[in-house]
């Protein structure tokens, strides 16, 4: 009998597969095929041909069409989407459709728009920049590059600027450039266009270990303060897996739009090797070719998002994850992987290293590197200097918030220190974690809040647009002239955000050049890259920002430092909220002093003899590191045990208690050896207007909590009620 049934992954939300008989003898495991589903048409991917099918074959229907012309996905890939898909207890079909470019989930065929590539040609050779007037900064800018590297692809030109490619049009025009179709780019010798440091000691033996061990699966905890060279760790290491022909890199960053830096230096180099980004501000069809080009072997550095971990690389010889602790890699909705992890599954698999990068490492990842573990944990490196010699770590201090008087939320001795810089000519950095002008509206006479309708919320005030508008669901409207309960037309925002301390600094010190970086200053998708370059070309003296800014930017001038209302993080029900605040705080803290001019860090706080401020002082990620550690020991939380939530959400609550009282109950019935609580509510009761509720689960031992979720997501699956609630798994879940 000759293998004619497809077992096809679908996107829905059943975790099974579907039959469907062929009609093309081209088909292979992985194709992309069209079948009818329903009363709909729907794209499938084609996961076994057997000859067998559980259903009678007469009742089957053919598929509509096969992709055969495209690529297969390869037996790796899906192997990794089906381990994630059962691990966070997902359906399959649904985790694999949602792992690929748009474009390949649509019905039309696959075809990327054509890439094209500038080509300097002699004329352009030969032009001297300085004739070119200095107001087409960007052209010169172009025309600079191309000079260096000749070639430059239309990735390369939006890493310089968002206008990059029309001056590139405008060199065409010019004579002093060429255009090119990108097929795939080849390997040419090209020097680095800056050239390798010399590793210091910790550099070299951090190097030299991980080389030895080069091609096999081991996992490595690189944890170096911020400026202790990190990426060119990582470089080296690249360098060397690039020099076997084909090898292709995987680089995890947090958020790629966030740090623009590292592709850039990433490019200047490995100018011979092809590098492309794969992150959410791409097209659909740049994503589409990026994606590809990682297929195919063409591309030899993939520098990507979390969804990347899912990318088909065929040759993948080593994975680096930048910042493995930072709380993006984990995705909040649909299959709720931690990219980290899956990228540890992957390398186990292909048998290759995997380089976890921070200055902070995430608890989970310092356990497993220092804590006495039998099985195979991670392996730790030590960074304990800058790497620039002149460079020292920055000096960090509190100051006291309860002994001096406020102007507008600013301490005396911060806005001195801000002055001083000014005096310098030097730049300052001022954190605050909260955009918008003011995080409530308050009415004096009866206190109240101008609430969210939709979520467990307060409404942030947005001056500018005179809004008020809601950071969790997106609601907005005018801000009221009077208290809606009691009359009163004294409404005062109260508290800061990013907005007002931009208002009150332009007031304080009117000669600063001031710029803002949060999510509502940077909507547009090169507008950070557009303030990042002024920073550079010394057109800001003070930023503005939000933990936006507090990843990966080197900025030489920078020296000063301003932390400015963390204190609610103090305080958070949240047990991960000191860990994620220490983080942030070194991170920030880490943009001053990067070069000889020493750095200062003040944070305004009124506890200044807390522990996380003590060990930030001095540095300390190691001890406060052990101190966390030994307090979620003592309370059994991960990484001491293994845990899960069942989430559920409905238009009312008794629907939601119900279903969850229905889990809780057959959780209990399922294992002893796992230990189920009550549904309760998460802090953020309603969000976008339904109502939640949770149960948690935590184990000693992970595969018991696997089998438990596994059955319980089987009678889950099938009852009645879970159609009226919108609920979902979370393994390993970093917010309750
Ligand atoms: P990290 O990734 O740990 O924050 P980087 O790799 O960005 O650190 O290094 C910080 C700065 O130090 C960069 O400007 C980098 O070029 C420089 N640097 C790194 N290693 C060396 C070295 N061995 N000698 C001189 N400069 C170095
Ligand atoms: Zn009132
Ligand atoms: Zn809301």
């Amino acid at each position: 009998m000759t293998k004619s049934i497809l077992k096809i992954a679908l996107d829905v939300p059943l975790d099974r597969l579907f039959d469907y008989l062929a009609n093309d003898t081209n088909i292979q495991i992985g194709h992309r095929v069209l079948v009818p589903f329903g009363r709909r048409e729907q794209i499938g991917i084609v996961i076994d041909v057997s000859s067998v099918s559980e259903v009678n074959p007469e009742k089957l229907k053919p598929i509509k069409q096969a992709f055969v012309k495209e690529a297969p996905l390869d037996a790796e890939m899906l192997g990794l989407v089906k381990f994630s898909a059962d691990y966070y207890q997902y359906p399959y079909g649904q985790a694999l459709l949602s792992a690929l470019p748009a474009r390949l989930r649509q019905i039309a065929p696959a075809a990327s728009r054509k890439q094209y590539a500038y080509l300097l040609t002699e004329v352009g050779r030969l032009v001297n920049i300085d004739e070119i007037p200095k107001r087409q900064r960007i052209l010169r800018e172009v025309l600079a590059a191309m000079q260096l590297k000749t070639r430059l692809t239309e990735s390369d030109l939006d890493a310089i600027s968002s206008s990059a490619r029309k001056a590139a049009k405008a060199l065409v025009a010019l004579s002093y450039a060429n255009t090119e179709q990108v097929l795939a780019t080849p390997r040419i010798a090209l020097a680095p266009i800056v050239p390798e440091p010399e590793l210091n000691t910790e550099q070299a033996a951090a190097v030299a270990l991980i080389s030895r061990e080069i091609s096999t699966f081991k996992p490595w905890l690189l944890h170096g303060v911020t400026g202790s060279g990190k990426t060119e760790v990582y470089m080296r290491l690249m360098q060397k897996v690039l020099q076997e022909a084909q090898a292709q890199i995987l680089v995890l960053v947090p958020e790629i739009n966030l740090t623009p830096q590292l592709e850039a230096r990433f490019r200047s180099r490995f100018p011979q090797f092809t590098l492309i980004s794969l992150h959410s501000s791409l097209s659909e069809s740049e994503r589409l070719h990026h994606w590809q080009l990682a297929q195919s072997g063409a591309a030899h550095i993939i520098i990507g998002t979390r969804l990347s971990i899912f990318t088909p690389i065929p040759n993948l010889k080593l994975i680096v994850i930048d910042e493995e602790h930072d709380n993006s890699y984990k995705q909040q909705d649909s299959m709720r992987y931690h990219a980290r992890d899956v990228a540890l599954v992957r390398a186990k698999r292909l048998n290759i290293p995997v380089v976890l990068g921070s200055a902070t490492p995430a608890l989970e990842s310092w356990h497993n590197a220092t804590a006495n573990l039998n099985a195979n944990k991670y392996n730790l490196l030590r960074l304990k200097q800058r790497a620039v010699s002149a460079a020292q770590l920055p000096q960090i201090n509190c100051i006291d918030t309860t002994k001096v008087h406020l102007q507008h939320g600013l301490t005396p001795q911060l806005i001195a220190a801000l002055k001083l810089r000014l005096q310098r000519q030097e730049q300052s950095l001022l954190f605050i974690n909260r955009r918008g002008y003011s995080p409530v509206l308050l009415c004096s006479a009866c206190h109240w809040i101008a609430p969210c309708t939709r979520c467990s919320s307060k409404l942030v005030v947005h001056l500018g647009q005179r809004k008020l508008r809601c950071h969790h669901c997106g609601h907005e409207q005018r801000i009221p002239h009077q208290c809606p309960s009691c009359g009163n037309a004294d409404l005062h925002p109260t508290g800061h955000g990013t907005q007002r301390l931009e208002q009150t600094l332009a007031q304080l010190l009117p000669a600063a050049r001031i710029a803002r970086v949060d999510r509502d200053s940077i909507s547009r998708k090169h507008a950070l890259v557009e303030i990042l370059d002024r920073v550079h070309n010394q057109e800001i003296d003070i930023l503005v920002g939000t933990q936006m800014l507090a990843k990966g930017h080197d900025f030489p001038n920078l020296t000063l430092v301003g932390v400015i209302d963390t204190d609610s993080a103090l305080h958070s029900p949240d047990f991960r909220a000191s860990e994620r605040l220490f983080a942030q705080l070194m991170q920030v803290s880490g943009r001053a002093g990067r070069a000889d001019k020493p750095g200062q860090v003040l944070i305004q706080t009124a506890f200044p003899d807390h522990p996380l401020f003590n060990a930030l002082r001095i540095q300390d990620y190691e001890s406060y590191a052990n101190t966390l550690l030994q307090e979620r020991e003592q309370v059994q939380f991960p990484p001491f045990v293994f845990t899960a939530l069942l989430r559920a959400e409905a238009n009312e609550y008794a629907l939601v208690q119900k279903f969850l009282q229905f889990a809780f109950a057959h959780a209990r019935h399922l294992s002893d050896a796992v230990m189920t609580y009550d549904p309760v509510r998460p802090q953020m009761e309603r969000l976008k207007g339904m109502e939640r509720g949770y149960i948690l689960m935590h184990a000693q031992q992970r595969p018991a909590l696997q089998k438990l979720l596994a059955e319980l997501v089987v009678t889950l699956r099938a009852d009645k009620l879970a159609n009226k609630v919108r609920w979902a798994i979370d393994v390993n879940p970093l917010e309750f």
